[in-house]
């Protein structure tokens, strides 16, 4: 989309920074720089989340009141091929999705490489648990309980630490483990699809509500997840 006025230099030097040079769309994650143009050309197109206008792709979701739309926090770097994807079924690539790919890109991309298609169950399960465990574990120490202090103080420490692991441990980590699954998902039963599916509903909700801010629409983890592949 053509640019009303210039994004700012220093917005676009951050999002090249921030892409390492690589579309953002999980799902592509191809060079911005191929080898074809010489290395030093890039095909990168700085697609709007929330479009200028009152239309364009994703309008309905703009916030209420003031809004820059050529902020770097409104802005997502991806190549051609994808900017004509998100732009022209923006149903299916809303706008936590597509903050969701920017606050994940770079574990995204370090696990491109070492996703694998297992020839059994028992190493899917290995693949997957250790990531289970920490997400337990981090869940264990720092997860608001019920009535505790920080569910009604935001700004506190601990608040503050939970949405910090949120962001940096346990989503990318459910993410990787949605990757692996989805990789070996031929050697799932009926019923662990049915729990992988509430799986991705529930980590749908997370997202929703840590990177969002959107409240109250996250289901509870199944707990059939915890035997998946076991
Ligand atoms: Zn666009
Ligand atoms: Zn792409």
């Amino acid at each position: 989309m053509a640019a009303r006025k210039h994004i700012p230099n220093e917005t676009k030097l951050r999002l090249f920074s921030e892409a390492s040079g690589h579309c953002q769309r999980p799902q592509c994650l191809e060079t911005l720089f191929p080898a074809e143009l010489g290395g030093d050309k890039h095909i990168a197109e700085m697609a709007h989340v929330i479009p200028h206008g009152k239309d364009g792709p994703r309008h309905a979701e703009r916030p209420d009141g003031e809004f820059e739309a050529d902020t770097f926090e409104n802005l997502i770097l991806l190549c051609p091929t994808c900017h004509t994807i998100v732009d022209k079924d923006p149903g299916a690539h809303p706008r936590n999705t597509l903050l969701d790919w920017k606050a994940n890109h770079i574990s995204a991309l370090a696990r491109k490489i070492g996703i694998h298609a297992y020839e059994d169950r028992g190493q899917v399960r290995d693949a997957v648990v250790a990531a289970m465990e920490e997400n337990k574990a981090v869940w264990r120490k720092f997860a608001p309980t019920e009535g505790s202090d920080f569910e009604y103080n935001p700004e506190s420490e601990a608040a503050k630490t939970w949405t910090h692991r949120m962001r940096s441990v346990i989503l990318p980590n459910h993410f990787r483990i949605q990757d692996i699954i989805l990789a070996n998902l031929h050697h799932a039963t009926g019923e662990e699809r049915e729990a992988f599916g509430q799986y991705q509903e529930h980590v749908r909700g997370l997202s929703e509500r840590h990177v969002c801010g959107v409240n109250g629409r996250a289901i509870r983890y199944p707990e059939k997840m915890d035997g998946i592949f076991a």
